[in-house]
């Protein structure tokens, strides 16, 4: 299975900014070798001082497909979770100022975060979903699926456009304002709505 995961999906502003949309979605890949085991602490690695959370609405992939139309892409999941997508930001500058790859800095072992999943017939509207994340008890990220410039379904468009969807790839929609860096001890627990999704230690 894969991890594919979006960059830069939301903005600080609200949807006037659809204008300044840019074209294409930025997409990555994580291996699953960057699964936070369950129940496992999540460790800085030693490469990095500056490791941050990013935490993530996530889709699980439960049909095959390629090259699938938005409108029929709901028809490709029937779960959606929460995660912690986890980037060694130090890292991912100095690649960035190369031009080259980040998944050094994204992809490293423990760096993607998937916790429960939850029947998407318990929501409404797949695009008004409001989500957080608390570190140490303090609300640091909040997100609501419709401040997404692709929404879920654009992005299952986009995205097989290109690889083939498998039963069990996870989606990595994109992070909302508020990411920092981790220090060892905190406590970093995702909320969709009200339910708790995961609560991870970082040490
Ligand atoms: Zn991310």
């Amino acid at each position: 299975m894969k991890l594919i995961c979006i960059g830069r999906n939301y903005t600080d502003h609200i949807k006037e900014l659809e204008n300044e949309r840019p074209t294409d979605p930025v997409v990555f890949l994580k291996p699953d070798t960057a699964i936070l085991l369950k129940k496992q602490p999540f460790f800085i690695p030693d490469f990095s001082d500056d490791v941050h959370h990013e935490v993530e609405i996530l889709v699980k992939i439960k049909k095959v497909g390629k090259h699938i139309d938005k409108k029929f892409a709901k028809n490709y999941y029937d779960e959606i979770g929460l995660g912690i997508d986890f980037t060694a930001r130090d890292l991912q500058a100095q690649l960035k100022a190369k031009g080259l790859p980040w998944e050094k800095a994204k992809g490293f072992d423990g760096a993607a975060v998937i916790g429960d999943w939850l029947p998407k017939s318990e929501f409404t509207d797949m695009n008004k979903i409001d989500f957080s994340l608390e570190r140490n008890g303090t609300i640091v990220q909040q997100g609501n699926t419709s401040l997404m410039l692709w929404k879920i379904d654009e992005i299952i468009e986009y995205v097989s456009k290109y690889f083939t969807l498998k039963i069990g790839d996870i989606i990595f929609t994109g992070t909302p304002s508020g990411v920092g860096k981790v220090n060892i001890n905190d406590s970093l627990t995702g909320f969709i709505e009200n339910k708790q999704m995961f609560s991870i230690r970082v040490k």
